[in-house]
């Protein structure tokens, strides 16, 4: 795939001169993936294994402004987002499953997973956030979802199912 060929968020990105990165008039940051796995990983020795949902929180505030933005049917929205989260460098995403009560999306070389290193359990809690956002407003109703199988627990790429 030709990324240069098409219009991407990379290609929309503008400087606004005073320190910030804007893409239709919503403000972006560029970070390293081990600047946010450092965080959690000291917030998780600080609090324990909970405070995951604390950055499914962050993930779902994000999340919902993405979707909010694309307008459309349910699976043409979704495809944009997962586009969106491909070209903003949030791993490689593809939707295993669509149904109106089902959702399945795939993630290889999760940066979260990839700088958080070895874990016992799933650590990609901010892409879990926002694909609870995208099942919310594509299905209709809040959906719990599960990283039923993450890179850094030894899975071959993450997985995530939102279930009624
Ligand atoms: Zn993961």
């Amino acid at each position: 795939m030709n990324a240069q060929a098409q219009t991407s968020i990379l290609a929309e990105l503008r400087d606004d001169g005073h320190g910030g990165l804007l893409y239709r008039g919503s403000r972006f940051l560029l970070i390293r993936p081990e600047t946010l796995m450092g965080a959690q990983r000291a917030v998780e020795e600080a609090l324990g294994p909970g405070v995951g949902e604390c950055f499914a929180a962050g993930g779902r505030v994000g999340g919902a402004r993405a979707t909010a933005a694309v307008a459309g049917e349910a699976r043409e929205r979704l495809d944009r987002l997962v586009k969106m989260g491909r070209e903003l460098g949030w791993g490689e995403f593809g939707v295993e499953s669509w149904s109106p009560v089902r959702l399945v999306i795939t993630v290889r070389h999760s940066p979260f997973a990839e700088a958080y290193g070895q874990s016992q359990g799933p650590v990609c809690h901010l892409i879990r956030g926002v694909l609870e956002a995208f099942a919310e407003q594509l299905l209709g109703r809040r959906r719990q979802v599960l990283e039923t199988m993450c890179a850094a627990t030894g899975g071959a790429s993450c997985r995530f199912e939102a279930r009624a």
